[in-house]
């Protein structure tokens, strides 16, 4: 028998496993090479880092405060936000290893010196995921840590919650980076000096942000009656553990509005679809190649459902939501891995295809996940093979259900309000097509959540992701605005 190579749709597996094995080298290079590889202590502040490529000055919009209330936007401390910022970006905290573990150790100490009541616990992750209602872990992460960090007010006001992660996702191939991802520095993007670094956008910028709105609030000496709580989370990029975890804890606080700063430009994100991930298995007979009649495909086999499928995020993508109108798809059904066979010259006998489902404003996860079953076992019972031997359909992993809260609720009108008197315009209000933890926030807690933020979504997750520097800024003179208004 001739000796061939294992087959895999879309690359070669050595090619597959071999970046993976550079991942992984990448990621273990960062954790030794950065300041904060080692779990604790982190007391110490460093000075700023971030590299000035650029020196040009910002611009900032003029505020339209009025006389009475503080100018946030003159009040922000550029040079303290973004040493803050550099200091969090040079932390490596991918999901599941120990630096992740380390950001969370960093805020809590940082905050607790500067004087708010912080409280931060070890997430019993063994126990909490054996939730019945866990949202899923798609990384091996076996330490958490949480952190609540509260500014108690006077008594008698609205209590705020700003929630924000502090996890990012690997950096991809190095080589399409302008420089090293855990080393950030300010570089000109689409005209405006912006900082580059893994997770300037996806969302350390934001929650960065929310740190300096609640400093200024408190240099400009104002009583708040209600609590703010910071809560800076781990896990969020691959399921929403740290949520999850922190919602547990706040479980007696009474909370009446959350601001998640993940990256919306700047406009108001009151809505998540869902994602569900699934896997798929596809049966097929194995035989020597030369007999392929006789066998079966197990990659044939899947053509039909994959057909299914397609025709299925049309059907559920005929008629949305109003807030979901601008995206070309607003729920997509995605294959994101193809694998089958183990040899050239054999007819594959078992395919596995894994795949994000989006899940519908208002759908609960039940149905989207009965939809998708229904169109596998109507694909299955229409060919002949499949019939006696059905693709197999698997949930694993992130299972972010959609969240959506009421565009007035009283969170929102603040923001909003708050966003137009800092820039002088209206941001727009629509539903992101992603996941999030605006789902557990809105779902498990109760609470009328909305994210708003500096950073473009399109660059989050991508080469190179950034976020100009006046948008987090003015993100930090509204969240100032937006805690004195909600609180007092
Ligand atoms: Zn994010």
């Amino acid at each position: 028998m001739p000796r061939g190579h294992a087959i895999t749709l879309g690359q070669p597996r050595s090619s597959l496993e071999a970046r993976g094995r550079r991942a992984a080298r990448n990621i273990r290079t960062y954790q030794t090479k950065s300041r904060y590889s080692l779990l604790k202590p982190l007391r110490r502040v460093p000075s700023c880092t971030i590299r000035h490529v650029t020196s040009e000055p910002t611009t900032q919009p003029t505020s339209t405060s009025s006389p009475d209330s503080p100018d946030w936007l003159a009040r922000v401390n550029k040079d303290r936000l973004l040493a803050d910022l550099d200091t969090l970006l040079t932390i490596p905290s991918l999901g599941g290893t120990p630096a992740e573990v380390n950001a969370q150790h960093l805020l809590a100490d940082r905050w607790s010196e500067e004087g708010l009541d912080v409280v931060s616990w070890e997430i019993d992750v063994a126990r909490i995921t054996e939730a019945a209602d866990f949202p899923g872990m798609e990384v091996d992460r076996d330490q958490a840590l949480g952190v609540i960090a509260r500014l108690p007010g006077t008594g008698g006001g609205r209590t705020l919650l700003i929630d924000g992660h502090t996890d990012v996702v690997p950096p991809g191939d190095l080589a399409a980076w302008s420089g090293d991802p855990f080393i950030p520095r300010i570089l000109d993007r689409e005209g405006r000096p912006s900082v580059v670094a893994r997770g300037a956008c996806d969302m350390k910028a934001g929650l960065v942000a929310a740190w300096e709105a609640l400093r200024i609030v408190r240099e400009a000496g104002v009583q708040l009656r209600g609590d703010v709580i910071l809560c800076p989370v781990s896990g969020e990029e691959d399921g929403g553990l740290g949520t999850f975890a922190a919602l547990e804890q706040l479980e007696s606080s009474r909370i009446d509005g959350c601001v998640v700063p993940e990256p919306t430009d700047l406009d108001l994100v009151p809505a998540n679809g869902g994602a569900l991930t699934f896997r798929l298995r596809v049966p097929g007979a194995a035989i020597h190649a030369s007999r392929r009649s006789e066998g079966v495909s197990s990659i044939e086999k899947f053509v039909p459902i994959l057909n299914a499928l397609m025709q299925l995020e049309e059907t559920r993508n005929a008629q949305v939501d109003p807030l979901m109108h601008r995206w070309p798809i607003a729920y997509p059904l995605s294959i994101g891995t193809v694998h089958a066979g183990d040899w050239a010259s054999t007819v594959p006998d078992l395919l596995i295809a894994e795949g994000r489902l989006g899940v519908a404003l208002g759908e609960s996860a039940e149905n989207a996940r009965e939809q998708l079953e229904s169109a596998v076992a109507a694909a299955c019972a229409g060919d002949p093979w499949l019939r006696d031997h059905p693709a197999t359909v698997e949930w694993w992993g992130g299972q972010f259900h959609s969240g959506r809260t009421d565009p007035d609720a009283p969170i929102i009108r603040t923001v909003r309000e708050a966003h137009l008197r800092a820039t002088n315009s209206s941001p727009e209000t629509y539903g992101g097509p992603y996941g999030s933890d605006l789902r557990l926030l809105v779902g498990k807690g109760g609470i009328p959540t909305v994210q708003y933020g500096p950073g473009d979504s399109r660059v989050a997750h991508a080469p190179d992701e950034y976020v100009a520097i006046d948008d987090v800024v003015t993100c930090a003179a509204v969240l100032a605005d937006v805690i004195v208004e909600f609180c007092s």
